[in-house]
């Protein structure tokens, strides 16, 4: 889609911190670090939201999060859990309209202690 910027990071326009990519799902580190190694997982296939998905496309995408989501906390050794976390809809705090998965490391500093 012409004017979306996570089309535009897939296809190369604007460039990020590759952390994965297949035929199907690229992932790269989010601009903003929420911790480190903080990275969003997409599908290549422009779709706004999780209501857009049919079974097909999200096995694809799922599929690959546990892959993902290991090599994040093998690159990131003090990381000791992790948030996947899927905003939907400006209300639900999604700000970019392409579908994504934030994968967000968490590190001793973050345990609430329970
Ligand atoms: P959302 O709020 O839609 O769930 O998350 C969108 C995420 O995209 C935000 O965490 C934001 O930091 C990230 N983001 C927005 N623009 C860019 C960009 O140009 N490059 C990268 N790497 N991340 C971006
Ligand atoms: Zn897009």
């Amino acid at each position: 889609m012409t004017d979306c910027i996570f089309c535009k990071i897939i296809e190369g326009q604007i460039p990020s911190a590759k952390v994965y990519e297949d035929d199907k799902v690229y992932a790269f580190l989010d601009i903003t670090q929420a911790t480190p190694g903080h990275t969003l997982v997409i599908p290549k296939e422009h779709v706004s939201d999780i209501f857009q998905y049919d079974a097909q496309l999200a096995g694809e995408v799922f599929s690959r999060i546990p892959k993902i989501a290991k090599a994040i906390m093998g690159a990131y050794p003090q990381a000791k859990g992790m948030n996947l976390i899927n905003n939907n809809g400006q209300v639900a705090y999604q700000s970019v309209f392409h579908s994504h998965f934030h994968l967000i490391p968490r590190y001793s500093s973050d345990d609430p202690g329970f």
